[in-house]
């Protein structure tokens, strides 16, 4: 029988690898819930509604019909694609710049309305993993499996950062333990479905484990 199986926690803490990796065994399909965010956040950054300076919130409230996601299944990644209005946006999404802004833009509850309807309809039928800040407390409350991932701050910026420098983002340490730390706050303070462990999630800190490790432990905790 087919399950919903819900991931949350802090950024970087590794939550899409286990999630990838869950949905490869399973033969599920994975939502990375963090990339439609960071979409809409990469349409206001180009329509000009945030910058360092400003946020014109309403009119990207106003311009919310306009935007239209979906993920694409990508069989040489082995895993789906973001595409905002039908453009491939992997790559845009992914920089610090996005990531600088994205929890101002997931703080409004209109942006949350709209990506969490659209998430809860992906999850229907089941069979699905599925990553996030809010999947087992908002999107699915009754998902099988809830899982909260942590690992410290620290570790966290040490890997995003490795993964930025990979891919030749000119970044130092210090920015991306900035971004990490205010990202948490934003994320754990804000009004509408702040980030929370769900009473019923299992909670895994990985800054000690290997991503093998993690994996075997989280497969003996679904099929038990
Ligand atoms: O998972 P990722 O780090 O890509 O998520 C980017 C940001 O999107 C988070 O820092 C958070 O502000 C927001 N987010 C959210 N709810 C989700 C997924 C992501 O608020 N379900």
């Amino acid at each position: 029988k087919k399950i919903t199986i819900a991931i949350d926690g802090y950024s970087s803490t590794g939550k899409s690898t286990l999630a990838k990796q869950l949905a490869k065994e399973l033969g599920y399909v994975y939502v990375d819930t963090g990339a439609m965010y960071r979409a809409v956040t990469y349409f206001a950054m180009q329509n000009g509604f945030i910058s360092n300076d400003f946020f014109h919130k309403n009119e990207l409230i106003v311009s919310l019909p306009n935007i239209k996601l979906h993920f694409e299944f990508n069989p040489e990644l082995g895993f789906a694609e973001m595409y905002l209005n039908d453009v491939n946006v992997e790559k845009q999404i992914r920089t610090l710049e996005v990531s600088g802004f994205v929890s101002k833009i997931a703080e409004v509850s209109e942006v949350r309305a709209k990506l969490v309807e659209q998430q809860q309809a992906m999850g229907k039928d089941k069979g699905i993993v599925m990553d996030g800040r809010d999947i087992g407390t908002v999107v699915f409350p009754d998902a099988e499996v809830k899982i909260f991932m942590t690992a410290s701050a620290e570790t966290r910026a040490q890997r995003r950062f490795d993964e930025l420098q990979a891919k030749g983002d000119n970044v130092t340490y210090e920015d991306v333990l900035k971004n990490v730390q205010e990202r948490d706050y934003i994320d754990t303070h804000r009004a509408d479905s702040p980030l929370v462990i769900a009473d019923d999630a299992i909670e895994i800190d990985n800054s000690y484990l290997s991503k093998e490790e993690q994996f075997t432990a989280v497969l003996e905790l679904i099929e038990e």
